[in-house]
């Protein structure tokens, strides 16, 4: 079963890239992509910045203290991808490895002496994924060996005491090799680590202690709070542990905190992260537009959360925010030729970024970089993408769910069936049984589809050709069914209405009071504007249907707008009871909008998802 994530229990069972392929198509052609360009470019940049040759012992060692977990990051993609240069690779890394176990190409000799930012547990997390990843891709090998070791010796090293690590993953990490090899010392070195942290584990640090979810223990937490990465990572594992132990109270625990981050601390396109300074959520409803953060390693992990609790629980809500993240985040984090990448995702940029040859060393959103100081984005989105299949539907006793629907092919237990889509451009969905079987098949109907339509069209046989056609009902949010059994050539028909459709933001969000944005079956838009394209701040929106224009298989859209420049640079505000100076009279215009993900790949733009409009 080759899944990134694989319960033993749980309301749903994931299908692996044993059961699901893709097939050409959005996420076919991408996850082609990556494993053709993308890993390839990552081995490339972690060359020449020397982190690979960290694991030869070139000195003096480059980079931050945290990049051996880029090459662990990397080699996770290779595995998934059954990458032929891993073998080599994870060659490199065990000569670095220690008698012991112990592995950092930073800390070897001054080991554990910094628990809040040396990252050397979170470094043994990526490794551990890596190597779970390899064990059910391929099997044991070098790689699978070095990551066994060093989880031993993180149990034998850590399993009494009252010390976790700055970053979490590790937990996890530790929780899939559990699940892969049996082994339950992983399991109760996991569930040690999520207890420890708050009691606290750590030192207080100049952010405050929920930078590293240190503050309080994770059963009292209301909402993720503190750097948003850490957040997520430290949420996933700790649905591990509760699905592991059958711990509904940890559980519940984590559904709570997820709901309030859900209501009050989401960006539109699902980015998470409101705070540069630290990297972290602001406080409710603190979504600012241009200052959003929206890390791309956090929408990822949002993804890998979300996924976890839709295994959980079934509810559709987690696969509805894990699609908005795909199409919306994870999807803008790499340009469209696959070597460069966004760090952070603002949701507005009011200058045009400078173009820039070589390392970006900042994490400030407005072009793509082909290498970042700090690289997790590049390798993230790369692991992701490579295991994409793995997130796409599951099993149940009683059938398979398709969550999210992209040109592909699903097998198990005897069903075959094939996925045929235009999606997200085109709302027909077909699916087409290609080996009967047993089993209903579910299929999510996202919660912006509120007059979706199902038709179950059985093949025509000469015994029973079709007498009246199809029967085409409605359907609402949620899961729709299909009962089988199924033979060969019935198919399922979806239609999700994709007609583009405003959004207001909750009065609660003050940063986006007086504006609106629009939305197409799950994709964001934005207004990009290039060279001499009007200039986005001049502009105020009409909330009237959007116009559809379609461009080498791209649904743009163009809304009524108008544009009033000429406004002098006086002190910009009024007493309430006096008119606003308008000297200059407004002009009609039509505001070009695309899709949020492909913004940013026609050069230096400035670029708003949220449109001024005209108050009543
Ligand atoms: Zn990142």
């Amino acid at each position: 079963m080759a899944n990134p994530v694989l319960p033993s229990s749980g309301v749903l069972s994931p299908l692996g890239l044993d059961a699901v392929r893709l097939n050409p198509g959005f996420w076919g052609d991408r996850a082609a992509l990556n494993r053709e360009v993308t890993i390839a470019h990552c081995q490339e940049w972690e060359e020449r910045e020397g982190w690979i040759g960290n694991f030869r012992g070139e000195r003096p060692r480059r980079g931050r203290e945290f990049s051996d977990s880029e090459t662990y990051k990397l080699l996770e993609a290779m595995a998934w991808a059954d990458h032929p240069a891993l073998p080599a690779l994870a060659e490199t890394v065990a000569q670095a490895q220690e008698g012991d176990g112990y592995l950092n190409t930073r800390w070897s000799g001054s080991r554990y002496t910094d628990f809040e930012w040396g990252h050397e547990l979170y470094c043994y997390g990526h490794l551990i994924q890596a190597g779970v990843a390899r064990l059910r891709m391929h099997g044991e090998d070098r790689l699978t060996q070095v990551a066994i070791k060093a989880a031993d010796h993180v149990c034998r090293r850590f399993m009494e005491g009252t010390r976790t690590c700055g970053h979490p993953v590790i937990e996890m990490a530790l929780v899939e090799l559990y699940r892969v090899t049996g082994t339950e010392r992983y399991l109760e070195m996991a569930r040690r680590f999520v207890e420890r942290r708050g009691l606290p584990a750590l030192a207080d640090i100049p952010f405050g202690r929920a930078y590293f979810q240190d503050d309080m223990p994770v059963r009292q937490a209301q909402v993720f709070r503190g750097h948003v990465v850490r957040a997520l990572y430290l949420a996933s594992g700790v649905v591990d542990v509760a699905v592991e132990t059958g711990d509904q109270e940890l559980l519940k625990a984590v559904e709570a905190q997820w709901e309030r981050t859900v209501a009050r601390r989401t960006h539109l396109t699902g980015g998470m992260g409101s705070r540069h300074i630290d990297e972290s959520y602001g406080d409710d409803y603190e979504l600012p537009p241009d200052r959003a953060y929206n890390e791309t390693c956090a929408s990822i992990a949002s993804i890998m959360l979300a996924h976890r609790l839709l295994l959980a629980t079934g509810d559709a809500r987690y696969a509805d925010l894990a699609e908005r993240t795909l199409y919306n985040m994870l999807a803008t984090g790499v340009a469209l030729d696959g070597r460069s990448f966004f760090y952070a995702n603002p949701l507005q940029v009011r200058v045009p970024a400078v173009p820039l040859e070589g390392v970006n060393h900042a994490a400030e959103g407005g072009l793509r970089s082909p290498w970042f100081d700090v690289s997790c984005c590049p390798h993230n989105i790369a692991r992701t993408l490579a295991s994409l299949p793995a997130y796409l539907a599951t099993s149940s006793a009683d059938g398979i769910q398709i969550h999210h629907p992209t040109p592909s092919e699903i097998r198990h237990g005897g069903l075959a069936v094939r996925v045929e889509t235009g999606y997200p451009w085109a709302g027909s969905v077909t699916v087409r049984v290609l080996e009967g079987g047993e089993g209903r098949i579910g299929l999510r109907v996202p919660a912006w589809a509120t007059d979706a339509t199902l038709a179950h069209v059985p093949a025509s046989s000469p015994e029973s050709p079709l007498p009246e056609g199809p029967v085409i009902r409605p359907v609402d949010p949620g899961y729709a069914y299909v009962d089988g059994p199924w033979q060969a050539g019935d198919e399922i028909r979806l239609e999700l209405p994709m007609a583009p459709r405003w959004t207001l933001p909750d009065r609660r969000i003050d940063a986006l009071r007086g504006s609106a944005a629009v939305e197409r079956g799950p994709l964001v838009y934005c207004a990009e504007s290039v060279g001499d394209e009007p200039r986005l701040g001049d502009l105020t929106a009409r909330v009237l249907p959007p116009e559809e224009r379609e461009a080498d298989g791209v649904v743009e859209l163009e809304v009524a707008a108008s544009l009033r420049s000429g406004d002098g640079d006086g002190w910009p505000y009024a007493p309430a009871d006096g008119r606003a100076d308008e000297s200059a009279e407004p002009t009609d215009v039509t505001l070009r909008l695309v899709p949020y993900h492909r913004w940013g790949n026609r050069g230096p733009a400035t670029m708003r998802v949220w449109l001024p409009i005209q108050e009543k």
